[in-house]
């Protein structure tokens, strides 16, 4: 739901316009509290995340405060350790690996992510090709790949999907993440690839929602304010939706990021994030835009 916040502070009116519920989505969240459980529970052991628990730097930091590190390869953990896996899930080889090592995995794959990944382990065990609409860098991509067997594809465009040779049977996934109308739009090109085309429908409904909110609050004020990780391909995707919007849109990783001449001429801000960020970064980025704006003079 959209929240707004009339202020007048300073003889000067201002409107904030917010979601009620605009921080972590729910698969960040669950991976969050597993984590900071673990290091509850097992004082003593050592706890990483395999990879950043989410792109966003103050979070991994918050985690890094509570004796949570973060660790790029299976190799870098030592037996005994206890590791993470994020909500964006990891390969089955990577699980294998990581239980050969003899680590303690607590596995907080978002439910959203594992249905992307039974998917496509059901294609393959049928023999049928699986297409995953997605960026091949990311981490749910690479894990969901390793499930289609060898002849999985991950396309990002449509020049991508036009090029991939004529099949008599394909199966379509998409990243929980992927920006729909450009997956539409590969979708369309991939329709040609082959006699018959499956498609499971497997963008997460939360981003979907956010970005709906999102869409709506843009067309009632005069900016938009961004708060996001720069590597969180979700937040980048606001950004961009906000400017196609035809509004000035911020993006920021937190308050300290806010400029002062930035927002003094405008009397309607709305503040988003992506579902990597903590609503505690959003009401910060607020606070600070209200003291801003207090200090501005009306005359
Ligand atoms: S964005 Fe959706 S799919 Fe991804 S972690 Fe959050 S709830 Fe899960």
């Amino acid at each position: 739901m959209i929240e707004t916040l009339q202020l007048c502070p300073a003889g000067k009116c201002l409107q904030i316009l917010t979601l009620t519920e605009g921080g972590f989505c729910d698969g960040v969240q669950r991976a969050v509290e597993k984590a900071m459980g673990a290091a509850d529970r097992r004082p003593s052991r050592e706890i990483f995340t395999l990879g950043e628990i989410v792109h966003n730097p103050l979070v991994v930091e918050d985690l890094r405060g509570l004796g949570i590190g973060a660790v790029e390869r299976v190799r870098d953990v030592a037996p005994g350790t206890v590791v993470v896996i994020r909500s964006h899930g990891v390969a089955p080889e990577v699980m294998s690996e990581l239980e050969a090592r003899g680590v303690d995995v607590i596995d907080a794959t978002c439910p959203r992510v594992r249905r992307v990944q039974r998917a496509a382990e059901g294609y393959r065990d049928r023999g049928i090709q699986v297409v995953i609409v997605g960026r091949e860098d990311h981490p749910e991509v690479q894990g969901v790949r390793a499930r289609c067997g060898p002849d999985g594809v991950v396309v990002e465009s449509v020049e991508q999907a036009e090029s991939l040779p004529f099949a008599r049977e394909r199966a379509v996934l998409f990243q929980t993440t992927f920006d729909p109308d450009h997956g539409a739009a590969i979708l369309e090109a991939l329709k040609s690839t082959a006699t018959e085309v499956r498609v499971q429908e497997t963008l997460c409904d939360v981003v979907a929602g956010r970005r709906n909110l999102v869409q709506e609050i843009a067309t009632r004020v005069e900016c938009m304010v961004v708060v996001g990780g720069k590597n969180s391909s979700n937040t980048s995707l606001l950004v961009n939706m906000v400017l196609e919007a035809g509004i000035h849109a911020f993006g920021v990783e937190d308050a300290n990021g806010l400029v002062l001449d930035d927002f003094a001429r405008f009397s309607s801000i709305g503040v988003v994030g992506g579902t990597s960020t903590p609503q505690a970064s959003l009401d910060a980025v607020k606070e600070k835009i209200i003291e801003m704006q207090s200090g501005v003079d009306d005359g």
